[in-house]
């Protein structure tokens, strides 16, 4: 034992034992009492043997001791102390409970014994670029976060051959120099929750960026997890209306389905995602909608949408705006999938918008090429394809058995000048379950939601769609593919014969009627309603400008003075033909009032 520079090995007790090598700094070397105790720790915690000290002067360990077992560290120096008692002050003060200060600094300070827990220590080698690379850490695990001396999070990202690993940096990056010393915290990324988080704004990290207080949370729902195997999943069965007479008639989504929303920009991607939401209103369905790099002016438009709409209660906010750093877009569709699932695994129907993927592909790339990753097609990293099919995979319908809730995902993809064989695009394309072409043509002559029939497809909705929607949907599908080959047709001939005139004539009505101004859900009442009367012919005869004025009005006269009928509408879930010889007599009867006498029938 010594307080001079050099080291004094104490001899082994038996050379045969297990024993191990502890490094303890310090300014005064433990006493025989110390020294008892750090062994019997120490044998405890590692199942050694024994122990043998190696004592290291080091005036940073202040009048504690800083003890090492290989990369592992046991902190009791006075710095040590000090950065635990900085950490801990830094998240009181997150949470605003200051009062908890003074008693942990009186526990501190009266607690000189030693802590079982022990922390791994690395050293950070370079950090530029919100990435840092770090040395030191050699069990450090993929996906885990680890902490800097400033309370700066990072995420282990790339575990190199050489011992090193490049790590993510979500903040603090300017305080983080080479040097520093990192340490492990053996966590996953994942996101504090509870039922409370329902109207509330986070961001990636599960924190509140509302102004609204902490989040009062109970559990930890990890970012990354597998998605649900084929014995806990069941097909889907139950529709998730989006309240959008164009989406729901002909691309019916069904509850657990991922449904793309693809086009280029400024056609109402948004839109028809955030009409989605507001459409759950009343239908026991928990929103989550995850804004990637966007401005943060466009996300506030769209959360006062929802508050208008009373939509937030049932509405949680995952936003990483442009001015984040790649790292913080990178996980935010990992947490507002988390969110969705903590919310299925209570058995509850979610819906969740990934707004938007394309982004989130960028923001990947970003990271990727900072962490000196060989980029491929379009300089995307090669494991772009997994990084969105592990995320889209966990929407699910779950097995009875596993409570039966079901996440269903809307992720949004932008387009350049349509392309969809783009990368980014097939890649989506092929691992949703359908998806809602939304062309821009149509979306500037006034076509909106801009919808192209042609493109769009919904692989596993028509499962869920309910029989009466099915029937009132008959043929409008093929109807409308028809209008568009006579309207070709149409543009090179001049005589068109009276059956394809009447055509053309009832499929732009058609067209008329799919027109919808944003944020006005039908209901599925008023749907089935308009569907029967377009294919009943009823529409023909009214100039195609006047058609959403007569659909409002023939709707509203339905709601008031066929209050019953409707009822039974909203009840019924099965096709009957009694039902619709009933609608159709009524719609009959309206027409018979509004018509001019020389109007012409329409069959
Ligand atoms: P971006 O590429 O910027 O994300 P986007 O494709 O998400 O755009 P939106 O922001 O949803 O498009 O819509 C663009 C504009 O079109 C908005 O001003 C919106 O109000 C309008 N719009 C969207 N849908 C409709 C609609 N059905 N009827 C009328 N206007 C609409
Ligand atoms: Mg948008």
């Amino acid at each position: 034992m010594t307080t001079g520079g050099d080291d004094i090995f104490e001899p082994a007790a038996e050379p045969e034992k297990n024993i191990l090598q502890v490094v303890i700094r310090c300014m005064t070397p433990p006493d025989e009492a110390q020294r008892a105790r750090i062994r019997d720790l120490l044998i405890a915690e590692r199942g050694c043997d024994d122990v043998e000290f190696v004592i290291r002067r080091d005036e940073s360990a202040g009048d504690g001791f800083n003890i090492f077992v290989g990369d592992d560290n046991y902190d009791w120096s006075t710095l040590g102390r000090v950065r635990q008692l900085r950490r801990s002050f830094q998240s009181l003060q997150r949470e605003k409970q200051f009062g908890g200060i003074i008693s942990l600094l009186r526990e501190d300070i009266a607690d000189f014994s030693l802590h079982t827990g022990h922390q791994q220590v690395g050293t950070v080698i370079a950090v530029s670029d919100g990435i840092a690379v770090i040395s030191g850490l050699h069990e450090v695990c993929y996906g885990e976060i680890v902490f800097f001396p400033g309370g700066a999070k990072g995420l282990v990202q790339d575990l190199r051959a050489d011992g090193t690993a490049g790590v993510i940096l979500f903040s603090g990056a300017s305080e983080i120099a080479a040097g520093d010393i990192v340490l492990r915290t053996r966590r996953t990324a994942g996101v504090p929750i509870s039922n409370r988080i329902l109207g509330r704004m986070i961001d990636p990290l599960g924190a509140p960026i509302d102004g609204k207080g902490p989040i009062d949370a109970k559990e930890y729902f990890p970012l990354e997890r597998p998605a649900p195997g084929i014995v806990e999943r069941k097909s889907v069965s139950r529709p998730l209306e989006t309240g959008i007479l164009a989406i729901d008639a002909m691309f019916p989504i069904g509850r657990g389905q991922r449904e793309l929303i693809i086009g280029d920009r400024e056609t109402g991607k948004t839109s028809v995602a955030v009409d989605t939401i507001l459409n759950q209103k009343g239908k026991n369905v928990i929103c989550v909608y995850v804004a990637i790099s966007q401005k943060a002016s466009s996300v506030q438009r769209v959360v006062s949408a929802l508050e208008r709409a009373g939509a937030m209660d049932y509405t949680v906010i995952v936003s990483s705006p442009a001015s984040d750093p790649a790292s913080l877009q990178y996980i935010a569709p990992y947490t507002g999938c988390a969110v969705a699932e903590y919310f299925m695994s209570h058995g509850r129907d979610t819906l969740v918008v990934y707004d938007d993927l394309s982004k989130h592909a960028v923001a990947y790339r970003t990271i990727s090429l900072l962490l000196e990753r060989s980029p491929g097609r379009e300089a995307y990293p090669g494991d772009v394809f997994y990084l969105h099919s592990r995320l889209l995979e966990r929407s699910a319908q779950l097995s009875d058995a596993l409570g039966g809730g079901s996440m269903t995902a809307l992720p949004i993809v932008e387009t350049q000048a349509g392309d969809v064989s783009a990368y980014i695009p097939t890649n989506i394309i092929s691992i949703t379950d359908g998806q809602l072409f939304l062309a821009s043509d149509l979306f500037y002559s006034g076509q909106r939601p801009a919808v192209n029939v042609g493109l769009s497809v919904s692989r596993v909705g028509g499962a869920a769609q309910t029989g009466l929607m099915k029937k009132a949907v008959g043929s409008v599908r093929l109807d409308l593919a028809q209008y568009r080959e006579m309207q070709v047709f149409a543009q090179f001939g001049s005589e068109l014969d009276e059956q394809t005139a009447l055509q053309l004539k009832y499929g732009a009505g058609l067209m008329q009627l799919l027109r919808q101004p944003a944020h006005a859900p039908f209901s599925m009442r008023d749907q089935v309603i308009l569907l029967l009367t377009a294919q009943a012919r009823y529409f023909l005869d009214v100039p195609p400008k006047e058609i959403q004025k007569v659909r409002a009005e023939l709707l509203a006269w339905f709601e008031q003075t066929h209050a019953s009928l409707c009822l039974r509408i909203d009840h019924a879930s099965a096709w009957s033909d009694k039902l619709k010889a009933e609608i159709l007599a009524k719609i009959a009867e309206i027409k018979a009032k509004l018509d001019s006498p020389d109007a012409g029938t329409a069959k």
